[in-house]
């Protein structure tokens, strides 16, 4: 089977969340039929939402897989459970070891109750698209339109490129 292009997102905003993420980059690589074709600079966002909270950093991988979705978001999750992420009574928009969210996987658009994909909220997270953009500027996402008409219409948030050690 051809191997696919998915884009995750990683976020963490407990903890060491820079080395968090850095190494979350480098487990999604190495998780079997998946091979990390590019992974973005960090970013640093302020958290959204309305309980105060330490700004995230953020990036995106881009995979290359021959796993399907469902198999793929499993592995995602074991990842983040080894940075013992709690999600039994977890709210949206509270603090995160370490979050990793599907953001497309090849062309397909999925609605089932463990996966939503293209990722609902991926167009109005400056969070995400800046750093696809930086991995995948020429990127058109059918149904979206391209990345950098998506990063001028977003919600505007702050958010800053950090000093990459690959740089
Ligand atoms: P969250 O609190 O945003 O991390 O949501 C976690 C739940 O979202 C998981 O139980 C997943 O089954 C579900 N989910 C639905 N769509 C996605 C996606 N595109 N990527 C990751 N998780 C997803």
């Amino acid at each position: 089977m051809p191997a696919e292009e998915v884009f995750i997102g990683l976020g963490s905003n407990i903890g060491d969340s820079s080395t968090i993420v850095e190494q979350a980059m480098v487990a999604l690589g190495n998780i079997s039929q998946c091979r990390l074709r590019a992974s973005s600079s960090l970013y640093r966002s302020e958290a959204i939402g309305e309980i105060p909270q330490d700004d995230y950093i953020n990036a995106v991988a881009l995979l290359d897989t021959s796993l399907e979705p469902m198999d793929l978001l499993l592995e995602m999750q074991a990842i983040e459970h080894a940075y013992y992420r709690r999600r039994d009574r977890e709210e949206r928009w509270t603090p995160r070891t370490l979050d990793l969210d599907i953001i497309l996987f090849g062309d397909r658009s999925i609605d089932d109750s463990h996966l939503v994909v293209p990722h609902p909220q991926f167009a109005q997270r400056l969070f995400v698209l800046e750093p696809m953009f930086e991995i995948d500027g020429d990127r058109f996402i059918p149904g979206y339109g391209s990345l950098s008409y998506l990063i001028a219409n977003a919600p505007v948030i702050s958010i800053e490129k950090l000093a990459n050690s690959r740089d």
